[in-house]
């Protein structure tokens, strides 16, 4: 706990006041906590197994001198969950999710709001100002409370409704702003700087970055016990670290953590960092790839994903824009449909309903893999940076309810009403689907997909005698088989069901893990609707396929 603050530009070392926000040699308002890494290198891991599981538990290395747990909600130490589904379709299987959601008040922003709110209120601070497009608000207002301080929390008009009012809820002055979220920014640090109230400056402040770096911790530790390399030293790092973007402020401080483990001997190796922002307000995307040294703003953001709004990042961009050469990592960006869509994905195949803003990541993860930049080998860390409270509208299309009414007592005896309201539910019968797949995981896989989008009857057969049985007895509406099974090869079925009269327009999808020859093909050709191949499973055309044979 003994830190001083060293300025970035000129490299002067001071001590540490929060109201103090700029360098007293040269003015810079770019400066990070630097500890004495070689004392707290030796001393803390060991002490770490007998910690507390909330981010406290790196204390040593927080700018906090009392960390008083009377305000603490358990922010931090969020599970590290295992994708295996989404693994699965991506072909990446070591792929990991951050789960960030899992802070008090649903977003990744616990960190910076628990750790800011614990300085400023251990030097006495009693207001403080935010600029915020919902959740920075949402986190300070609930540690606010706890600690007895006021926040004014200015948000942009397009921050959703639900959001404004939980910030309202805890206690907290809401400001709506007509206008970006950058003029949003102006406007409270002009408010702050008039009644002279302490601000919170994203990437540049101070406790963020610290707060953020223990993601970093959290990952090494978790990783070393997920993939099965107990106490070890050195603790394991991720290939690939993927998190969306605003302004910079989370991926800058897990470089900072990772950097301080590699730095205090923890770790041998630094992941490669994937920023992701929304095509529709990518100012680092774009001038990264244009290899701009200084990032050009967007003025205009045009995404609907309001949380990602900052047009200029200022000199964020030129940090990041290192930390991502440094790691030979890459930005990229994606367009809000592809964010929803990988918000329905992530629900659908891992049972997390992350936000818009979270969900780009995973879209980009999936567009860097489809790329070959990560490749099926590595391991990946990606961060769901926050909960979707509730789904936005929009985001579902239509449909995605029935409404059943029961029919009141008078009208019809309770039995005939409890049926007629069964049938609202659902007709009698459902398009039936046989699986014919040797492995259970993709058998698995296939029918979480299909049941996922659809309401199907699934029937599965484990190779293809069995699945021959299987079509012959049922006659189902649709066949979906792999090609290399044990018993009867998937060549054998198909030809078998096409010279059957009862089976012969049964629709097939071949789904295959390999490349087929010329011959293969040739032997397929007529009898099949659709070949897939097992990589595929996320593109849309799998399922159009589905519902096309269907119809
Ligand atoms: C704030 C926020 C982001 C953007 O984070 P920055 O580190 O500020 O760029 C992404 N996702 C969610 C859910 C957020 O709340
Ligand atoms: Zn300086």
């Amino acid at each position: 706990m003994t830190f001083v603050i060293k300025c970035l530009d000129c490299g002067h070392s001071a001590p540490y006041f929060p109201s103090s926000t700029t360098c007293p040699k040269c003015g810079s308002q770019w400066r990070e906590a630097e500890y004495d890494y070689e004392l707290v290198g030796r001393t803390l891991l060991g002490k770490l197994k007998m910690r507390e599981q909330n981010l406290w538990r790196y204390r040593e290395l927080l700018p906090v001198n009392n960390p008083n747990t009377t305000l603490s909600l358990g922010e931090g130490y969020t599970p590290l969950v295992r994708a295996v589904n989404l693994g699965m379709m991506l072909g990446c299987p070591n792929l990991f999710i951050k789960d960030e959601r899992q802070g008090p008040t649903s977003s990744f922003k616990d960190r910076q709001a628990s750790v800011t709110i614990a300085a400023l209120k251990e030097a006495g601070f009693t207001e403080m100002v935010a600029a915020s497009t919902g959740n920075v608000a949402i986190s300070y207002s609930a540690y606010a409370s706890r600690a007895g301080m006021k926040l004014w929390a200015f948000v942009t008009s397009l921050v959703p409704a639900v959001k404004m009012r939980e910030i309202a809820l805890y206690g907290s002055q809401v400001i709506k702003i007509t206008g970006s979220y950058d003029q949003c920014k102006q406007v409270a640090a002009e408010f702050a700087h008039q009644r002279k109230l302490y601000l919170d400056m994203g990437a540049r402040t101070i406790t963020s970055i610290e707060a953020m770096k223990t993601i970093a911790f959290e990952i090494a530790e978790q990783l070393t016990v997920e993939l099965g390399e107990g106490d070890n030293t050195p603790l394991r790092t991720p290939d690939w670290y993927v998190q969306a973007i605003s302004g910079g402020m989370g991926p800058i401080g897990v470089y900072k953590g990772f950097r301080e483990m590699k730095q205090m001997g923890w770790v041998d190796k630094m992941p490669a960092f994937a920023p992701i922002q929304a095509d529709g307000c990518a100012p680092m995307v774009h001038s990264w790839k244009k290899g701009l040294e200084k990032a050009e703003p967007v003025n205009n953001p045009k995404t609907r994903i309001e949380t990602l709004a900052t047009g200029d990042p200022g000199r964020a961009y030129e940090f990041l824009k290192n930390y991502v050469d440094n790691t030979n990592g890459v930005f990229e960006s994606v367009t809000d449909e592809e964010a929803f869509r990988a918000m329905h994905v992530l629900a659908k195949m891992e049972g997390i309903s992350a936000e818009p803003a979270a969900a780009t990541a995973f879209a980009g993860l999936f567009k860097l893999i489809r790329a070959g930049i990560i490749k099926p080998s590595d391991t990946v860390v990606v961060n769901c940076t926050g909960h979707t409270m509730p789904a936005e509208p929009g985001v579902l299309g239509e449909n995605w309810s029935r409404d059943v009414k029961f029919p009141t007592l008078t009208q019809t005896p309770q039995e005939e009403g409890l049926l007629s309201a069964l049938t609202q539910v659902a007709p009698e019968r459902f398009p039936k689907i046989v699986i014919i797949e040797d492995t259970l995981e993709a058998r698995i896989l296939i029918r979480r997909i299909l049941q996922s989008q659809g309401n199907f009857t699934i029937l599965e057969a484990e190779n293809g005698r069995e699945g021959l049985d299987l079509v012959k007895h049922e006659l189902p509406d649709l066949v979906i088989t792999d090609l290399m099974m044990p018993e009867l090869d998937g060549f054998s079925v198909v030809e078998t069901l096409r010279t059957h009269s009862e089976t012969a327009t049964i629709p097939v999808i071949v789904v295959t893990a390999k490349e087929l020859t010329p011959d293969e093909k040739k032997r397929l050709s007529g009898h099949i609707q659709a070949l897939m191949q097992k990589g595929d499973f996320l593109n849309d055309e799998f399922l159009n396929e589905v519902k096309a044979l269907l119809k």
